[in-house]
């Protein structure tokens, strides 16, 4: 299943020298990150239609082969030479742009041009298609990119989310002069899209926004300063501002439009300040950008702009899940190949039970994820088609998948990295990276705070989410027959608690420090119940079975600190999720029994 890369061979030459090159494990560069992946490849047929998933199979594994060969290349060079803010040109002029490195512009050919990430939900004609390609698609193309590289994905998902809100909110007039250059698939002539809220007044506290707008002869122009703008350079930026004269709070906050250049190709009357000098996504460029009476065009009212905005955050949350998702798999890919091949005492490490523990601490949260973010496509693939009870599953799966996925990529990623030893802090080794890329996660499109109170407060408290979403998971444990009773029966019971649980986290209002904890409940539980129902699924990996166990025991039940845990039946578990033979349902049935 994770077979090593050739820097294995090119290693052996050395070994029968003098250097020893053989004793470093081999890394997954040059691997199809799609052929790889059992679960990927065991879900998409469960998610997708049949037809969609014959159509797309090939292209699901071209890019594979490119995430695990030169997209994978081209994200260690760009990493490497961040982007380069000029403010000025050779004349003293205002004209600030921003340089990019070779590789990087190279994998914008691949994501705009040959894929078209960003038209893919919205027009046909992408990949062979006659229609718009379905969320679960593009969201499984999504994980494949990432697992090469992370920062692009920003710009690509940012495009893509600008062009859904100015189709759906903007007037015709507006849309007829963005839309045709933001869905083109000519990657010199496009205009790509970003989002800048983030002001010094605050992220979390939206309605502390400072920009102003003011109409004059006709025409808007924003005043302001916004801190954290990713894709800085974006030729089309939605932002929230304050018309002058509107309520304060987020009431007062109305949507524009800000392009990048004038109808004449004149610089707009904004200027990228500085670029931020990051900890990860370093490909990429964020910046503040400083409003000096820049033309801008309304796409909603004061009133409604926070609300129409959120539509984005949300598409963005549901993509940050996705990604998170991506760079746990490349954790769990790293970490196997290391694990198969490197010695210590005379045995392979994965032979060591601590080191096989952790294996399982790295594989369960990347298994959750996946689970997660396909369930959650496939319910807006269902709401887009009217289901209104998939509406709601998506409403709290959206922010359950953001806060625990992203939180769940940084131990992932440290734990990686540990596998590696020594090694993985190393700059050249994917490793390093992965930590470093793993934290924004947490903080952008609101923090786990953020997140968890959305969950809680609104999704559970007002919305009453959660009990659509129940009421499908309990028609999924139904189907999963196959399963012992006994198991399912299990996971009912703690679905039930993990309700309880979270209703009175949002109905007292003194139990708000609870909150994570009651979202972490519910993410655990939805996706210990989904991946019972895929491992019930014929043909499909028993490991997801496990997993499921795993959860519930790792994540639902209490644990005795100071005694030690059932080490038989979870050794019996490590031995069949880490081997590398076909597990069945038979084979795990016996695990699941209590
Ligand atoms: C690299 C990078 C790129 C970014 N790109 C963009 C971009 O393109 N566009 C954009 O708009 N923004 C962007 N952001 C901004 C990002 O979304 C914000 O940093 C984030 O939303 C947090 O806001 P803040 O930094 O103001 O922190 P604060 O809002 O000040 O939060 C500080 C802390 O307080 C906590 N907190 C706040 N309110 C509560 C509460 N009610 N209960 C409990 N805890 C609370 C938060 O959880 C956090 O831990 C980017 C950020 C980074 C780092």
């Amino acid at each position: 299943m994770h077979a090593p890369s050739s820097h294995r061979s090119s290693g052996n030459v050395d070994a029968q020298g003098k250097h020893g090159a053989d004793h470093i494990a081999p890394d997954c560069a040059g691997q199809n990150f799609y052929a790889i992946d059992r679960g990927l490849r065991d879900l998409l047929p469960l998610y997708l239609e049949p037809a969609d998933f014959r159509q797309l199979e090939p292209q699901f594994d071209r890019l594979g082969a490119l995430s695990g060969g030169r997209l994978d290349e081209l994200a260690r060079i760009a990493d490497k030479h961040p982007p380069v803010l000029h403010p000025r040109d050779r004349f003293g002029r205002d004209e600030d742009w921003v340089d990019y490195h070779s590789s990087y512009r190279e994998m914008e050919n691949v994501a705009f041009g040959d894929f078209q990430f960003h038209a893919m939900s919205h027009r046909a004609g992408t990949l062979g298609m006659d229609r718009p390609l379905p969320a679960v698609a593009k969201y499984a193309l999504q994980y494949l990119f990432v697992q090469a590289e992370f920062g692009l994905m920003c710009p690509i998902s940012v495009t893509d989310t600008s062009i859904h809100l100015i189709k759906k909110f903007a007037s015709t007039e507006l849309k007829d002069y963005l839309l045709p250059k933001m869905l083109s698939g000519d990657v010199a002539a496009m205009w790509k899209g970003t989002q800048f809220m983030t002001e010094r007044s605050g992220g979390s506290d939206v309605g502390a926004i400072e920009t102003t707008a003011r109409l004059a002869d006709g025409e808007w122009r924003l005043y302001g300063d916004k801190w954290f703008c990713s894709h800085a350079d974006a030729d089309v930026a939605l932002l929230l501002a304050r018309p002058q004269g509107a309520a304060l709070g987020t009431k007062g906050l109305a949507l524009f439009a800000l392009p990048r250049r004038l109808k004449d190709g004149s610089r707009n009357g904004y200027r990228i300040v500085r670029l931020k000098d990051k900890l990860g996504t370093r490909s990429m460029a964020s910046g503040e950008i400083l409003l000096e009476g820049a033309v801008a065009y309304l796409v909603s009212d004061a009133g409604q702009g926070l609300k129409q905005m959120m539509e984005q955050v949300n598409l963005s949350r549901l993509s940050h899940g996705v990604r998170a998702a991506a760079m746990m798999r490349r954790c769990v890919n790293e970490a196997m190949v290391c694990a198969r091949t490197r010695t210590a005492f005379g045995k392979t490490i994965i032979e060591y039970p601590l080191l096989r523990r952790q294996l399982l601490k790295i594989t369960v949260p990347s298994e959750q994820s996946l689970s997660m973010f396909l369930f959650a496509a496939r319910a807006m693939d269902r709401a887009n088609a009217g289901d209104k009870d998939a509406e709601a599953w998506l409403r709290i799966l959206t922010p359950l998948l953001k806060f625990r996925a992203c939180r769940d990529n940084i131990p992932v990623a440290t734990g990686a990295m540990e596998v590696r030893g020594g090694n993985g802090y190393i700059e050249e080794w994917v490793q390093a990276r992965l930590v470093r890329d793993a934290h924004i996660g947490v903080l952008w499109e609101g923090t786990s705070n953020i997140n968890a109170l959305d969950i809680v407060a609104r999704a559970v408290g007002k919305s009453r989410a959660h009990r659509a979403l129940a009421a499908e998971l309990e028609r999924l444990l139904d189907e999963a027959a196959p399963m012992p009773p006994a198991f399912r029966d299990r996971l009912r019971q703690t679905l039930d608690r993990a309700l309880a649980f979270a209703e009175q986290v949002a109905a007292e209002p003194a139990l708000e420090e609870n909150a994570r904890l009651a979202a972490s409940s519910l993410y655990h539980i939805t996706s210990a119940i989904l991946m019972t129902w895929e491992a019930a699924q014929g043909g499909t990996d028993g490991r997801r079975a496990l997993y499921a166990r795993l959860v519930l025991e790792h994540r639902l039940s209490r644990q005795d600190p100071l005694a030690p845990g059932d080490g038989s039946w979870e050794r019996a578990a490590a031995e069949l999720v880490l081997s590398e033979r076909e597990v069945a349902i038979a084979d795990v049935a016996g695990l699941l029994e209590y």
